[in-house]
């Protein structure tokens, strides 16, 4: 079992701030094209479960990327917030907006089929292809995007 962290951060403007009290500080990347247009870039996040409050809600808007999924970011300065699956309620946090990032563990990429050449990642990871996401979580696609 992965410890659990209490860990609060925000969006860039200050409008919205969380407070995630079961974190599994383990995160990984997220090379698909969907995490690219959202955040920018690979997105580096970790599993936050459902045990999130968010202060400021009314600044959030969501988007929703697919039939399981909503992606959150904060209406006034665009921050990337939360890929919501909404069958388990499960928040994903970018581990860019917490605001200690000392905890994290970085051991999973995803999607590494999608991600573009010009990067590497140097850090020892378990690395999975789209196809072995969807093969590990089922059709349902629990952790997948
Ligand atoms: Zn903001
Ligand atoms: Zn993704």
């Amino acid at each position: 079992m992965s410890k659990t962290i209490i860990s609060k951060g925000g969006c860039l403007c200050g409008k919205v701030t969380f407070t995630a009290r079961t974190m599994n500080p383990h995160a990984r990347s997220c090379h698909c094209s969907i995490c690219q247009r959202w955040t920018g870039g690979p997105n580096l996040s970790v599993d936050c479960g459902s045990d999130v409050s968010f202060q400021g809600q009314e600044n959030i808007r969501t988007y929703r990327s697919s039939d399981w999924a909503e992606r959150g970011f904060c209406k006034h300065c665009g921050s990337s917030l939360f890929y919501h699956l909404k069958q388990y309620n499960s928040y994903i946090i970018p581990t860019g907006i917490f605001d200690n990032n000392s905890q994290f563990i970085f051991d999973q990429q995803i999607f590494i089929d999608e991600k573009p050449i010009y990067y590497d990642f140097a850090n020892l990871t378990r690395n999975m292809t789209g196809a072995e996401v969807f093969a590990l979580h089922g059709t349902d696609n629990d952790q997948s995007c």
